[in-house]
């Protein structure tokens, strides 16, 4: 059986930094992803910007997360941060995709991380005690080979907390008793779009669009022709949406990803998850039709790709010892062990419904995120970290964004370094100790 001191489940954007994390700490570390690319939905889904890295006062993502969009500006990947168009919020830090899967495969490699992709982990094996679970051993398996790993420290990076579930935690589905969960999205990249146009014309109808009347559209993002959606039920498309929203690719002009529209489902449904994806596909000769016909700035538009996987916001959510509320967010809330700042405001996308309901963070957006929400009740060495931790329906559509996963992955990675060398179940580890390595590490979270 292969042995490490951690083994990530997961390879998302929170999976890679903490593996990182713990790798550069000088644990032996492993990382299983189920899709053969790192990124998790930033590359296999074509999410894009990550938003946002910035409060109303201050840069609070910081780390290995700033890192990350460094290497991707050295590869010309990403602008950086840039003020968002949109006046969502803050800041917005768009970059290619393709530039995404490299630098991620090189700090896992520079690192020397283990890597093994294109398998998934099915089965957990515990040693139960009357308070607590311990993971002895997990089986990853593919189409051909089954392999049992053990570890001391588990980290859940896989997005929906699947492992801790396996693994025997308490968990919630959606809204905890509708079940209800926000709904998935297809997103297009579309080729030979005349940036110019699309410009000319949001400057002279811009009660059509939300933007940041400030901006000088060097880079486009666009949310608005509310008036072209009204007719798009003349197109048959299998979706209402009231409105469009698309991001420009860095260094491709005429390039950029759009969101199509919001399909309802439980992904953990996998004839649900499949109709989600196989609707939205299905749906995409009448979106492209409607957009070349409707869409100032689309008439010559192409679609070069449909994202391999359609994006699943949420599902279910792992019970830490401590779990997320919305007054943690919006109250000021000051909690007993920081870990991270977040700022990205609360929203919602609405199942089966063209609605959003955004909730903003008071002045100056920010929220502090608890040691104890990395912490799954009931297992004595699993971790949690990006979207998968603790948080309930409301605060998770705030907390689920990628650049604070890539600091809660880099927050995990200490962590299981404590708990590894102190040699102590995660729910011990010395918050007084971590305050030191998040210092090292130059993690913003007072
Ligand atoms: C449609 C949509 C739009 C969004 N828009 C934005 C946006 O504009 N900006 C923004 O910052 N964020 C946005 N988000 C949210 C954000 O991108 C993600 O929540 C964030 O990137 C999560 O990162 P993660 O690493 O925690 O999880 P994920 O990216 O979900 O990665 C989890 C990984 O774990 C793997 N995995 C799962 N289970 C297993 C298993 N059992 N074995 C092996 N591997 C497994 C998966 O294959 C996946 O690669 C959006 C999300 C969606 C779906």
């Amino acid at each position: 059986m292969l042995k490490y001191d951690v083994i990530v489940i997961g390879g998302g954007v929170a999976g890679v930094c903490a593996a990182v994390t713990a790798s550069r700490r000088g644990l032996k570390t492993l990382i299983v992803e189920k899709h053969m690319n790192m990124g998790g939905v930033l590359t296999s889904s074509f999410v894009m910007p990550m938003m946002t890295f910035h409060s109303q006062k201050r840069q609070v993502i910081k780390g290995i997360a700033q890192e990350l969009v460094e290497r991707l500006m050295e590869k010309n990947g990403s602008p950086g941060h840039i003020k968002d168009p949109i006046g969502f919020v803050p800041t917005i830090t768009p970059f290619n995709p393709e530039t995404m899967k490299t630098v991620l495969f090189e700090m896992l490699c520079e690192e020397k991380v283990d890597v093994i992709s294109g398998h998934i982990c099915t089965t957990t094996v515990s040693r139960k005690s009357i308070q607590t679970i311990h993971v002895q051993q997990a089986t990853i398996s593919n189409e051909y080979t089954s392999i049992d790993l053990c570890a001391d420290i588990f980290i859940d990076a896989t997005g929906d907390g699947n492992f801790s579930i396996k693994s025997g935690a308490p968990y919630t589905i959606g809204e905890s008793l509708s079940q209800e969960t926000q709904p998935m999205t297809l997103i297009l990249r579309v080729g030979k779009i005349n940036a110019r146009e699309i410009t000319d014309y949001i400057r002279s109808n811009p009660g059509n669009f939300l933007f940041d009347e400030k901006t000088d559209f060097s880079y486009l993002a666009v949310s608005g022709y509310f008036q072209e959606c009204l007719r798009c039920e003349k197109y048959n498309l299998n979706f209402k949406r009231d409105r469009l929203l698309f991001f420009q690719i860095p260094n491709f002009s005429d390039q950029v990803m759009i969101n199509t529209n919001r399909y309802p489902g439980l992904s953990l449904n996998k004839f649900e998850h499949s109709k989600a994806h196989m609707d939205a596909v299905l749906g995409i000769e009448n979106f492209m039709t409607f957009l070349r016909s409707e869409i100032r700035g689309f008439s010559d538009a192409v679609l070069l790709e449909s994202a391999p996987v359609i994006g699943v916001r949420e599902s279910t959510h792992v019970c830490g010892i401590s779990t997320i509320q919305m007054s943690q967010l919006m109250g000021d809330v000051k909690v007993d062990e920081p870990v991270a700042i977040g700022s990205y405001p609360v929203d919602m996308h609405v199942s089966g419904s063209d609605e959003l309901r955004v909730v903003t963070i008071p002045y100056p957006s920010e929220y502090q995120i608890d040691m104890k929400n990395l912490i799954p009740k009931n297992l004595s060495n699993v971790l949690l970290a990006g979207r998968a931790i603790s948080a309930d329906h409301l605060a998770f559509s705030a907390v689920r964004t990628s650049p604070l996963a890539c600091v809660t992955g880099q927050v995990a990675g200490l962590m299981a370094f404590l708990s590894s060398t102190d040699k102590c179940p995660v729910n011990f580890i010395k918050y007084k100790k971590l305050k030191l390595l998040l210092q090292e590490d130059g993690i913003v979270y007072e």
